[in-house]
Formats: C-alpha cells, structure tokens, sequence
C-alpha cells in the first residue's frame, strides 16, 4: 500500500507540471437536505405542462447517435430569441466555463497573459493556469468594487493580456461596472475583450447588441443561472473569424443530444424563464432590505441573482457556521481575503427560502 501511494507521488512529482500541483482544486461543498443558497442556482422548478412537453421531446430523441456537432437547431434558435446581431457568430460550451477553457488553449503562450479585475470569478485564474499562462488580477476599488480606469488600462498597456475577462455584472460583487469605461478598454486592449454576462437574465445592460462595434469584443452567455444549470451550457458570440478558430478547439460533441433538445424547448418557453427571473428580481430587492436592517450587515447593490454582504470584522465565519447548522448553506467569502475579507455571497432563494434566511440571521445576530 505505502509502496504504491509512494510510487503514485513521485509520477506525481515526474510528470504533472509545478503550476497544476500548485493549483488548489474547486471545492464544491456538501449540500444535501440544505437550503442551498451558495451557488446562484434558480430556486424554480418547471410548470407540469412543460415537463410533460419535454419528457415527450427526450422521448423521441436519439440518443443512439452522436449529437449534432454544431447544434445548428439550438445556435438558430438562441440567434432568434436573444437577437444575435446579424453577422456575429456562436459557438455552444458545455458550460460557459468551457467557453473560458477554449478561448485560453487558443491563445495560450507562456509569455502571454490573461487579465481580469480582481475580485472576479475564480475561474479566469484557474485556466490561466491550467494553460500555463500567467494571470494579471486587477484590483477594483476598495470602497464600491467599481473599475479603477487607471489601474486597468495601465494594465492593459504594460501586460498587452491576449484575453480581457469582464464579467457583466461581476461574479462575486454583484455590480455593473461604468459601461464608458468598458468601451474604453475594449477599444484600448490589444487583444480580445470577453464580456461575461452570466447574469444577464437579471441585469439592466448588456453588451449583446455592442458585438461588431470592435472586432476584439466577444460576449460569453449561460443557461445555467437563468434556471438550467443542471445542463451545462453557454455560449460565445463575437466576430465570425475569430469563433471559427476556437471552434477547432472546441470537442465536437461538447454538448449533448439531451442539452441540445432540452435547450432549445427552453428558449421556445422563454417567457417562463423570463418569469422567474422577474419574481428573482423582486426577491432580491427584498431580501437586500431584509438583510440592510442589521446593523451587522452592510449589503452591496446588485444586478445578480445573489447579494454580497460584508460583516463586522471577523464575524462572516461565525454567520456561514451558524446559518450551516439552521440548514442553509450560502457561501462563505473571507477567507480569499483582500477585498472580500468578512464578506458572504447569498444567492436569491424563493420568497420562503430568504425568509428562513432572515429568521436564522435574527436569531445569529440576536436582533
Ligand atoms: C456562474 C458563472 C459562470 C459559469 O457558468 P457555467 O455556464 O455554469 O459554466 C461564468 N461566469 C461567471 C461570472 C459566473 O458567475
């Protein structure tokens, strides 16, 4: 036993590279029988009538056969309903975090560099590395989490980043950033500008319709935060040329018969989706009141579906364990540090789920 565990280490020190041993794995925590608000997953289930629509589309689908390669059914169909300008292209990931993952093989360079403000989503960090590109983390300021201009496009020009990220609205802060100042680094940055707008379904601007104001702008979407997460599926869209190389990159049968179909009856029921992201919306104006009326709490504005809060100083870890043993799991951000010391992401439950919320807070926080 001692002798294999020891030999498996030193394949493991021969052969994986320095920077992957380096790399802390994404830590998914248990979640069983918790009130999950940690993952900014839709809280909503389908109406019945839709399910039943559905179970009779995977009914008739072969799953005998590979996919469609291209998922030309489902790419026409998310050009129609979130109006794709004309003459942009689309490319489908299993997840947009696949999206990042090939955009990064395409450009990677151990001389080049992937650039994204910083608080951002972990995952720009994470495939830098897994490339073996360096990251360049920008700090946001410290007082509202807004872009600092100078700091990013001096940036820009030292580090020449072959990949910008911003995530519109930022993942784990929740805000817009100044929309000018986005148009400024995209027309400033040598390379692409990817606009990730994961929670598009619950923001007030977009950078869709900007696609071919500069041929360095790409706009990343998901299904997974407007209510099919389960699926794993997003998608780039951005200047034809550029897509027709990642799509090399891309597997061919990234996304499967059961996404494909399932998809797209989605977007032919888009209006449900739209729905639940309307009653989202309202939630989260209410839970933000909700949590503001501690005085503990101070609750950034959002155009998410989650609230960032900071805590007083050193108590977020006793919040997340006190809520973990009411039964409700949200995430716990302090220990990233820097800007996000003391702080907790809450992703917007149901209006029952916030309320156990507010209740468990109350008894935390002895209000
Ligand atoms: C959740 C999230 C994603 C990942 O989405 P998947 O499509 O589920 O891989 C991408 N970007 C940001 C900013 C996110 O918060």
């Amino acid at each position: 036993m001692t002798g294999a565990g020891g030999m498996a280490d030193e394949m493991v020190s021969r052969w994986i590279r320095p920077e992957i041993r380096a790399i802390a794995a994404y830590h998914v925590p248990p979640s069983a029988g918790l009130i999950k608000l940690d993952a900014m997953e839709n809280p909503y289930t389908w109406p019945q009538t839709l399910i039943d629509d559905w179970l009779q589309q995977l009914g008739e689908t072969a799953v005998n056969r590979y996919p469609d390669p291209a998922g030309s059914a489902l790419v026409a169909k998310i050009r129609e309903v979130m109006a794709v300008p004309p003459g942009q292209g689309i490319i489908l990931g299993n997840g947009s975090d696949e999206l990042i993952q090939v955009m990064a093989m395409a450009v990677a360079d151990p001389a080049r560099k992937i650039l994204a403000p910083d608080p951002g989503f972990v995952m720009y960090r994470m495939i830098a590395g897994f490339v073996g590109m360096e990251y360049v983390g920008v700090p946001l300021r410290h007082d509202d989490f807004s872009l600092d201009a100078d700091a990013m496009l001096s940036a820009i020009d030292e580090h020449e980043p072959a990949i910008v990220f911003l995530a519109y609205p930022n993942n784990p802060t929740g805000n817009l950033w100044d929309r000018r100042l986005i148009e400024r680094i995209v027309a400033a940055a040598p390379g692409l500008v990817v606009i990730d707008e994961a929670y598009a379904p619950f923001a007030s601007d977009s950078f869709l319709g900007d696609l071919g104001r500069w041929p360095n702008l790409l706009v990343m979407r998901t299904f997974s935060k407007l209510g099919l997460a389960g699926l794993r599926l997003g998608y780039l869209c951005g200047p034809e040329a550029l897509l027709a190389e990642f799509d090399k990159i891309r597997l061919p049968y990234n996304i499967n018969t059961l996404t494909q179909a399932t998809a797209t009856l989605a977007l032919d029921n888009i209006a449900v989706f739209d729905e639940q992201a309307d009653r989202i919306r309202a939630s989260r104006a209410e839970l933000a009141t909700g949590l503001a009326a501690f005085p503990e709490l101070t609750v950034y504005p959002s155009e998410a579906n989650f609230l960032l809060v900071r805590t007083h100083a050193g108590d977020a870890d006793r919040i997340h364990r006190g809520l973990l043993d009411a039964g409700i799991l949200i995430k716990n951000l302090s220990s990233s540090g820097g800007l996000l010391r003391d702080c907790l992401r809450i992703t917007v439950g149901t209006p029952d789920e916030n309320g156990r919320l507010l209740g468990a807070l109350a008894s935390l926080l002895g209000a």
